[in-house]
C-alpha cells in the first residue's frame, strides 16, 4: 500500500519526494513511521557494536571507573542514527578550519593584544588572572615557542531562521571526543550498511571521521620535530577521568601507527615528579617529555592547590611542545572571541581578504557588557542572548530570565564585574526528532545539534608542517536543555548525514 511505499525516515528522502523530484526540499525528519521492531533491533545491534569497538566511557555508578581502565565501562551515549545536515554548510565549516588554525597562531603571537584584551577581565576573574600571570612571565623572559602545536575544535550551530552556520566557540585546550567521535561515525556507517535498505539511506552520506588518526598523527609529527628519540608524549589528565577511553584512542593510535609512547600524568604528579634540566628539557618521573598534551588544566577545579599552578608554570618554562601553550590557551577564551569579532580586528591578524570574509560570515553577534545599548536590549529580551563567563567545559553559561537578573545585578554592583562576561546572540537551531541511546535505553525526543570541526596545526619556526581540518564531532542534545555536554548527561555523540 502507498503508506508503506512512502516511509518518512530520518535520513532519507521519502519515496514520494523522489517521485516528485523534490530533491531540493528538506528531508522529512519524521521518525513516527519507523517500525518499533526495527528500532529495537538497531538499538540492540548498536549496543553490541559499541561494546566491541570501544565506544565506551566509565560508568558513573562504578567507583573505580574513572581511574582503572577496563573497570565499569558503559557505552557512550549516542544518537541511533546520524543527523541530517546540509552538505554546503558542512563544506563551509570544513573550509574555514585551516583559517581558524592560522588565526589562533597569529593571535597567540601578539602578547600585547592578549594581555590588553583581558586586562579588565583579569581584575574580576581569579582563574583567568592566574593564566595571564603565567603568560606575563613568559613575555618577560621572552620565551620562544618555536614549535607550536594546536589541536582545536571550532563548534557551530545552524541558525534556523537565517540559515547561517554560526560559530559557538573555538576550543584551543583539551578539545574532547576526537577518539569517540571517530568511533560513533563508524557505528552509524555500520548501521546504515546493515539497515540502509530498510531506511532508504545511503551510507556514503555519512562521511567517515578520521579525527583520532589526524590528531595522533599531528602529535607524532610534533614529536618528530622535537627530535629526541628517547622522549615521550605526556597527556595531562584529571585524577579521575571517565572519558579516558577517548584519550586512550589517541595513545593507542600513537603507539600502533607511529611507535610513539604516551604517558599519563596529573598536574599534582607533574609537580611532584617534574624537573627542568639546564637545556630546558622537561623530565617527569625520569621521562624526557617531547610534547605535553593537555586534557586537564582548563578549569579552576583542575587547580585545587598551588601544586597544580606550579606544575603549569614548570611546563610552560620547559622546552617541551605544549598543546596548548599558555598563549594558545588564552586565545581560546570567550573574551578574545568577542574581541576578534569587533570591526577591523581580524585584519590585524589575517592578510587575505577572502579568508577574513569567510571567518566573519560565521561570527554570531558578540558584545562586551560595556556596550550599554546591547545590555538594555538584553534586559528587555533576555531569551535572545546567552551570557558567558571565561570558562570551559560546559554548564557555565547564563540563559533566559537569568540573563536579565544577572545584568541587572551587574548594573547595580558597578562596572568592574562586566569584564568577566560576554554577551552572545542566542542561536536557535532547527529541532528534529531523534533517538537518543543512553545506559542501554533508547528515547525519542526533540533534539538540536552542534557541529564541531577539529583542526590541527603544527609549525616549526617558519615551516608550517600541518594545517588541516581533522575530522568532526556532532553532538545532539534534547532541545529543552540549554546546554548539557555529553558527560553531563543531556547530549549524545552523533554524526552527520549529508544532504
Ligand atoms: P564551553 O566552553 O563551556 O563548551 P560554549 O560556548 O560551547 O562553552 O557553551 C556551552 C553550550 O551552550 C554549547 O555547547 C551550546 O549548547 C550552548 N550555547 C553556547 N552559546 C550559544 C549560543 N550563542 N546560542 C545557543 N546556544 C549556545
Ligand atoms: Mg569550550
Ligand atoms: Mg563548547
Amino acid at each position: 500500500d502507498s503508506a508503506r511505499k512512502t516511509p518518512t525516515l530520518k535520513c532519507g528522502r521519502t519515496a514520494q519526494m523522489e517521485i516528485e523530484g523534490g530533491s531540493d526540499s528538506k528531508p522529512i525528519l519524521d521518525l513516527h513511521s519507523l517500525d518499533d521492531n526495527l528500532v529495537q533491533k538497531m538499538v540492540y545491534d548498536a549496543l553490541v557494536w559499541s561494546s566491541l569497538h570501544g565506544l565506551v566511557v566509565g560508568d558513573r555508578n562504578v567507583q573505580r571507573s574513572g581511574t582503572v581502565p577496563g573497570v565499569g565501562m558503559v557505552h557512550a551515549p549516542f544518537a541511533l542514527l546520524p543527523t541530517v545536515f546540509p552538505e554546503n554548510q558542512w563544506k563551509l565549516a570544513c573550509e574555514v578550519a585551516p583559517i581558524f588554525n592560522e588565526l589562533v597562531d597569529r593571535v597567540s603571537l601578539d602578547g600585547k593584544f592578549l594581555q590588553e584584551s583581558l586586562s579588565r577581565t583579569k581584575k574580576v576573574d581569579a582563574f583567568t588572572s592566574r593564566l595571564l600571570d603565567i603568560h606575563s612571565k613568559m613575555l618577560e623572559i621572552n620565551k620562544k615557542e618555536e614549535i607550536r602545536l594546536g589541536l582545536h575544535r571550532s563548534d557551530y550551530m545552524l541558525d534556523e531562521k537565517t540559515k547561517l552556520l554560526l560559530q559557538i566557540e573555538l576550543n584551543t585546550i583539551s578539545t574532547s571526543f576526537p577518539g569517540l567521535g571517530s568511533v560513533v561515525s563508524e557505528l552509524h556507517r555500520s548501521l546504515l550498511k546493515n539497515y540502509g535498505e530498510h531506511l532508504g539511506c545511503d551510507v556514503n552520506c555519512t562521511p567517515s571521521n578520521d579525527a583520532a588518526n589526524r590528531f595522533s598523527e599531528a602529535l607524532a609529527k610534533a614529536w618528530i620535530e622535537y627530535n629526541n628519540p628517547k622522549a615521550v608524549i605526556m597527556v595531562v589528565v584529571q585524577p579521575e577521568e571517565r572519558n579516558m577511553y577517548d584519550q586512550h584512542w589517541l595513545s593507542f593510535n600513537l603507539k600502533e601507527r607511529h611507535n610513539v609512547t604516551m604517558i599519563r600524568k596529573t598536574m599534582a604528579e607533574i609537580d611532584k615528579e617534574g624537573e627542568i634540566q639546564p637545556d630546558g628539557t622537561l623530565l617527569v618521573g625520569g621521562h624526557a617529555i617531547a610534547v605535553i598534551y593537555f586534557r586537564a588544566g582548563y578549569a579552576p577545579t583542575d587547580y585545587p592547590s598551588e601544586a597544580e599552578w606550579r606544575a603549569r608554570l614548570l611546563m610552560e618554562h620547559s622546552s617541551a611542545i605544549k598543546c596548548p601553550s599558555i598563549s594558545y590557551h588564552l586565545t581560546g577564551t570567550k573574551k578574545i572571541q568577542q574581541e576578534l569579532a569587533k570591526p577591523n580586528v581580524l585584519e590585524k591578524f589575517i592578510d587575505n581578504k577572502e579568508d577574513i570574509a569567510k571567518l566573519r560570515k560565521c561570527f554570531a553577534g558578540l558584545w562586551s557588557l560595556d556596550d550599554a545599548d546591547i545590555v538594555d536590549t538584553a534586559i528587555e529580551k533576555p531569551h535572545l542572548f546567552v551570557m558567558k563567563p571565561q570558562r570551559e567545559g560546559g554548564g557555565n553559561n547564563i540563559y533566559g530570565d537569568d540573563v536579565r537578573e544577572a545584568l541587572l545585578r551587574l548594573r547595580k554592583d558597578g562596572k568592574e564585574q562586566n569584564a568577566a562576561y560576554i554577551l552572545m546572540q542566542r542561536i536557535f537551531p532547527t529541532d528534529s526528532a531523534t533517538f537518543l541511546v543512553r545506559d542501554g535505553s533508547c528515547h525519542k525526543d526533540h533534539a538540536v545539534s552542534e557541529l564541531g570541526i577539529y583542526g590541527a596545526y603544527l609549525r616549526n619556526k617558519d615551516k608550517v608542517i600541518v594545517n588541516e581540518r581533522s575530522g568532526y564531532l556532532m553532538r545532539t542534545k534534547v532541545s529543552s536543555s540549554n546546554e548539557g555536554g555529553v558527560a553531563a548527561g543531556f547530549a549524545v555523540l552523533d554524526s552527520l548525514y549529508l544532504t
